[in-house]
């Protein structure tokens, strides 16, 4: 088995509204099943539904990747619930603290911690590891599971990664800003003919010009990137707070003509890697 689920879909902060939720309000959350091992991408409140269906499983091995430690990244983490729970070990990865002097440990303490939290990380159960690494670097989870990683182009860094499983992969590839002149040579090498590739894409090229230096990208690099690389299938991801649903499908309609492959990450949606087929999953699944 092999698939891949958008938990949260949104950028920057949660939009809980009527008007958002054909796509989802969630932030940053994805996983990627490979037969039992789980990967997490980030940890937005997209990860809450997520904890409470791993709980009703009573207990497992948990990957978490961060692609970096901004607030929609990481905001869901305090309400994991296996976190909590003894029967859970967890594998926390982040590739942009290091080189910082900075740890995974360290940021996640901070954020649970007074005066902006009531109780310490030291109140986590679960058989917790954290591993600081520099984006770049290779992760091997098990024999069968690869990461490539790269660093991306944002505020104090972020990470890429590419999972490698039975001849398939899927890359994760936010928050990341592009040059203008170029095409992310990083980025195009990690991405190369990937059946799955998720990208940074907050912004349209209309209005990225009054975002310069925000550390974001627009759906038409991606496209760009898709392109070049010979990716299979490109997920637009992490929504502006201000695109709702209807600025959302045009997003998709004006894509997929440049890109047939191209379509809108929405939260609930499951891509199975059925051979070179691949199926949408249904939104009334949640948990
Ligand atoms: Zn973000
Ligand atoms: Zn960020």
């Amino acid at each position: 088995m092999f698939k891949t689920r958008f938990w949260g879909v949104r950028g920057t902060i949660a939009c809980p509204y009527d008007s958002y939720m054909k796509y989802g309000g969630n932030t940053s959350c994805v996983t990627v099943q490979c037969d039992d091992t789980l990967l997490i991408f980030d940890s937005g409140t997209g990860i809450l539904p997520l904890g409470n269906k791993l709980m009703a499983n009573g207990r497992g091995n948990i990957s978490v990747f961060f692609s970096h430690t901004h607030w929609d990244h990481i905001s869901g983490f305090p309400f994991f619930k296996p976190a909590y729970s003894p029967n859970f070990n967890l594998d926390l990865y982040c590739g942009n603290l290091k080189k910082y002097g900075s740890s995974i440990f360290e940021v996640l303490s901070h954020q649970m911690a007074n005066p902006t939290f009531p109780v310490p990380i030291d109140i986590l159960q679960a058989k917790m590891k954290y591993h600081d690494f520099d984006a770049g670097q290779n992760v091997k989870v098990s024999d069968d599971i690869h990461l490539d990683t790269c660093l991306l182009n944002h505020p104090k860094g972020a990470t890429g990664y590419r999972v490698n499983f039975n001849g398939k992969s899927v890359c994760y590839v936010t928050d990341t800003e592009h040059n203008k002149d170029r095409l992310d040579d990083n980025i195009l090498k990690l991405i190369e003919n990937t059946d799955l590739f998720i990208y940074d894409s907050t912004y349209t090229e209309e209005e990225y010009p009054n975002f310069e230096g925000w550390g974001h990208s627009t759906w038409q690099e991606g496209v760009r990137l898709s392109k070049e690389a010979g990716v299979k299938n490109y997920a637009i991801f992490h929504h502006d707070p201000s695109h709702d649903d209807d600025f959302m499908d045009n997003v998709e309609l004006e894509a997929k003509e440049v890109f047939s492959d191209a379509f809108v990450a929405k939260e609930g949606m499951e891509i199975d890697f059925n051979g070179k087929t691949i199926e949408f999953g249904k939104f009334d699944d949640k948990p």
